[in-house]
């Protein structure tokens, strides 16, 4: 049965009769809320709004972003559930605070990171300050704290001189490694919130602050857009999808003005920095594996090429240079010699190639000159056999002196013919010896190309990697039975000096000099090698440490003799060494050590001196 609508009625008493009497009919719950709800009903007039609703609307519209926010308005929204009020003050209470301090505080902040801002401190330049500022901002965005932050941050930059920053030592700690780059970014959408909210509360004030505002809000966008356009856009340059994003985070920056836009932004740039993070390793791995790959094929290329000279060289300035941590000027440096090394080598080998083509088809016309000398011969072998046989057939006087005409006709020709053919194998005899020579000769070349690497470029004297071979060799003749060998070293006295007065170019002058002096005095069987800087090693084969003594002595009154000549000045240069007679089994670096340890001792016995490991000894004692 369909329940009987209540009549239309304009009296208050009536209609709260007519509601209790529909309460009823209708087996509703007598409460407050129903009474009111039928009430209305039958006055025929809206209800109206409770308490209760309004509160809970307006809840919705509150934001509740950050943690204090959403559980103020939970508090709320139980009170209003279970319809007890008890706990109404302390809700209030906490809203209230919180309002009261950050109206005070933010003002204070803005002004401190202002008068910071214009600080002028030694070593804070307006670059560290936003470098600082943004990162104050990463690690507190979300924190109630982060105005007082910002103050110490102001105080350090010299805002206040009297306040110790405990903000400025919060930033220098190590917070931007990748990791923590990706997690604080993510606190990013609660700051920008806070700064849309602090603006907005500003602008409603109306007061003098809210220009400063404005302009600190302008600061921390242009160093967004700075970051972003400056900082990561340029070493995405690899990557052109990560750049495309970037570049549009880069305009989002840009074009934003409402909280929405700043969260969207904040939600594209956390995604773009957690991809950027993984590049990074990626890049990282992939260095690794091709490193190793180098390794490897240097490696086997090393193996296969162990008896073609003209590699060694290159291989093993690319295996020197991945065997040490990787410097991208050294690495640049390798590069620029390796082309030129592979630029004359391409045009000798090309050179090799053309000759060994000459010498071929120089053999082959020779093969060909013999088969057709035997062709010829035998044509004549055939001839004089049928001369025989018409010889013997006949004792006509007459005929006999025909044939033998003829014969010495044909014998004329042959001789002529193989005279002709003798000459030609002559000259091209003479030819493929040249071409033998010639190609003797560009070998002899491209083995020595192969060795500039092993050469040091300014004195021409080998190098480090020079010394190690011919150290090799030196080692592997005396360990066969060969003489003493003996090792100086020598360091030039003062060079620092030299250099400070005359100039880098004039040191390298002095260097020259030196290597041609020593390459002058030392025997044709001694061998000169630079170490690296104004040190050299000298090996003296077949030579004991008291002759060894005298042929640096030797060197030193060279030195004196043949004045070197820097900017037009005679200068005097010396040295000091050391000498080390190598022990048999004895590694290379021990020999060399014991060398470096006695020109040590020279040098601390006044310079200009010849030590050796005896004397060492005598002073250990
Ligand atoms: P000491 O007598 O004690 O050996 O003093 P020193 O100045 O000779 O030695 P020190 O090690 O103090 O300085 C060596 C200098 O040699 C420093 C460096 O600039 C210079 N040097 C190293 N390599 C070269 C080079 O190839 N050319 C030039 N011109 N200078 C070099
Ligand atoms: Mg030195
Ligand atoms: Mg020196």
């Amino acid at each position: 049965m369909a329940t009987p609508q209540p009549k239309k009625m304009t009296s208050a008493p009536d209609i709260a009769r007519e509601t209790i009497k529909q309460m009823a009919m209708r087996r509703v719950e007598p409460t407050p809320n129903n009474y009111e709800m039928i009430y209305y009903e039958i006055a025929g007039t809206p209800q109206k709004e409770t308490l209760n609703n309004a509160i809970k609307k307006a809840l919705k519209q509150l934001p509740n972003q950050s943690t204090e926010q959403a559980n103020w308005i939970n508090r709320w929204e139980k009170l209003l559930k279970q319809d007890n009020w008890a706990g109404l003050a302390d809700v209030l209470n906490e809203g209230m605070d919180a309002s009261v301090t950050q109206t005070k505080q933010w003002p204070d902040a803005i002004r401190q990171l202002l008068k910071g801002w214009d600080a002028k401190r030694i070593g804070v330049d307006p670059a560290r300050k936003k470098e600082t500022l943004e990162r104050v901002l990463i690690n507190y965005g979300n924190d109630p704290q982060l105005s007082v932050k910002l103050q110490n941050l102001a105080n350090s930059w010299g805002a206040n001189e009297a306040v110790a920053s405990d903000a400025a030592s919060m930033v220098s700690e190590d917070v931007d490694t990748p990791d923590a780059l990706t997690t604080e970014a993510s606190k990013t959408t609660s700051l920008l919130q806070k700064i849309d909210n602090k603006i907005s509360g500003v602008m409603a004030a109306g007061n003098d602050e809210t220009k400063q505002f404005h302009e600190t809000f302008q600061i921390l966008q242009d160093m967004l857009k700075q970051s972003l356009n400056h900082g990561l856009i340029p070493r995405l340059d690899g990557y052109p999808e990560l750049r495309e994003e970037a570049l549009e985070v880069a305009v989002l920056t840009e074009k934003a003005r409402k909280l929405k836009d700043w969260q969207f932004m904040a939600k594209q740039f956390r995604a773009l920095l957690v991809r950027v993070e993984l590049i990074g390793a990626n890049e990282e791995g992939i260095k690794r594996d091709l490193l190793g790959l180098l390794k490897l094929l240097l490696s086997n290329i090393s193996e296969l090429v162990s008896d073609d000279q003209w590699l060694r060289g290159q291989v093993a300035t690319v295996q020197t240079i991945i065997s040490s941590p990787l410097d991208r000027v050294q690495i640049q440096a390798a590069e620029k010699s390796l082309k030129e090394v592979i630029y004359k080598q391409g045009m000798l080998k090309h050179s090799l190639i053309e000759a060994k083509n000459a010498f071929k088809t120089m053999i082959s016309t020779f093969v060909d000159r013999l088969k057709y000398m035997a062709d010829a011969s035998g044509n004549y072998h055939e001839k004089i056999e049928v001369y025989a046989d018409k010889l013997t057939e006949t004792d006509d006087i007459i005929r006999i002196n025909e044939l033998l005409e003829s014969l010495m006709h044909d014998t004329h020709a042959m001789q002529a013919d193989i005279m002709r053919s003798r000459e030609a194998l002559l000259h091209q005899r003479e030819e493929a010896e040249s071409s033998q020579e010639k190609i003797k000769k560009l070998q002899e070349e491209l083995t020595q190309l192969s060795e500039a690497v092993r050469m040091d470029q300014l004195t021409g004297v080998l190098n480090r990697r020079g010394l190690d071979d011919a150290l090799t060799t030196e080692i592997s003749r005396f360990s066969r039975g060969g003489g003493p060998l003996t090792l100086a070293l020598l360091d030039i006295d003062n060079f620092k000096h030299l250099n400070d007065t005359y100039g880098h170019h004039v040191g390298d002058t002095a260097l020259k000099h030196l290597a041609n002096v020593v390459k002058k005095t030392i025997r044709p069987t001694d061998i000169v090698t630079r170490l690296g800087g104004e040190e050299f090693v000298i090996l003296l084969p077949d030579t004991n440490i008291d002759e060894a003594i005298i042929t640096m002595t030797r060197l030193q009154r060279s030195l004196t003799k043949e004045y070197f000549l820097g900017n037009n000045e005679r200068l005097l240069i010396t040295f000091s060494a050391g000498i080390a007679l190598y022990k048999k089994d004895e590694e290379q670096t021990a020999l060399i050590h014991r060398a470096d340890q006695a020109m040590y001792l020279a040098k601390r016995s006044g310079k200009n001196k010849v030590m050796t490991e005896i004397d060492l000894a005598k002073f250990a004692q």
